[in-house]
């Protein structure tokens, strides 16, 4: 299973503390992490191995949208910070619109992640 992770700026050290607290089922069962640049690093900084794609202002959201739409990614975690502005909006709404398209599960805050781990790990 591939979950995409995404954090924006201000969210970027609750998506390091979510990904600290589910660290055993994040490494242990059959999930790859795929994510936007600068939060790829700072997942690796924890200890995730994680394909990084590009950051996301220069296209990540982007790259991430289009593995959904192909069906490589399974589920994503997008920690929007509803509170900053983004050149990149454009990009951000297009990979929520192709989530829904495609009817990959997205959470965008950590409370949904964390019921949708939760929902896998019965799996
Ligand atoms: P970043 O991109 O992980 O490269 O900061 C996230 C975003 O801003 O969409």
């Amino acid at each position: 299973m591939e979950i995409a992770i995404i954090a924006h700026d201000g969210k970027k050290a609750e998506m390091v503390q979510f990904l600290m607290e589910h660290k055993s089922i994040l490494l242990h069962k059959n999930i790859t992490l795929v994510s936007t640049g600068t939060t790829g690093t700072k997942a690796e900084k924890s200890g995730f191995e994680v394909l990084k794609l590009m950051s996301g202002p220069l296209g990540g959201d982007a790259q991430i949208a289009a593995r959904v739409a192909e069906g490589k990614t399974d589920m994503v975690f997008f920690f929007r910070d509803p509170l900053g502005i983004h050149p990149h909006e454009p990009d951000i709404f297009m990979l929520m619109r192709l989530c829904d398209v495609h009817d990959v599960p997205l959470a965008t805050n950590p409370a949904t992640a964390e019921l949708l781990l939760k929902a896998i790990s019965f799996s």
